[in-house]
């Protein structure tokens, strides 16, 4: 079942995410139907908010780039350390329709989390797939990849936010790799 991607302007993408407390066969459904709502709109990383679900999840294929990575499910992920090194990459965002932007992040990540059978990891995890992830971990903390940016570029940006609100832009599948 595909879901309706949330876009730039729905209190959802702002809402304080919830531990989740029962990992079953409801949840693995919501992580099928996430995958399959990923790749419709043609994206690597989708976090529940995004899909109107307020729920510490989200999926990511990095697959279409990386042919040694493949479906990865992050249930209760807590990131608990950043790396020192920082490096920039264009990033955009399936919430975020049409807008594309340089964003500054750390190159390594320690994080913890489950998968959709409950069992716990503890992964240091680098290059692209750590910025991937911490991508997806910001849509938890209610926070969007443009928050990133200095005042000058939000405001460069301000109109097209504004018709993606509105809803003049909407959500189409491209082949940018969005998150
Ligand atoms: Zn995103």
């Amino acid at each position: 079942m595909l879901y309706e991607i949330q876009t730039y302007g729905k209190d959802v993408l702002r809402t304080k995410t919830e531990k989740i407390l029962q990992i079953d066969d409801n949840l693995r459904e919501i992580v099928a139907n996430m995958f399959e709502t990923m790749y419709a709109a043609e994206g690597i990383g989708l976090a529940a908010p995004q899909v109107d679900n307020s729920i510490r999840l989200f999926v990511i294929d990095l697959a279409p780039i990386d042919e040694e990575e493949g479906r990865r499910v992050f249930v209760n992920p807590k990131i608990l350390e950043f790396g020192d090194t920082q490096d920039e990459y264009e990033e955009g965002c399936l919430s975020i329709p049409t807008i594309k932007e340089i964003v500054t992040r750390p190159t390594s990540i320690r994080i913890t989390y489950q998968d959709m059978y409950g069992k716990h990891y503890d992964e240091e995890i680098d290059g692209f797939l750590a910025r991937v992830i911490q991508h997806e971990y910001d849509h938890l903390e209610k926070t969007l990849f443009i928050d990133h940016l200095s005042s000058l570029k939000k405001s460069l940006i301000k109109k097209t936010l504004k018709k993606i609100a509105s809803g003049e832009i909407e959500v189409e599948a491209s082949e940018n790799f969005e998150l």
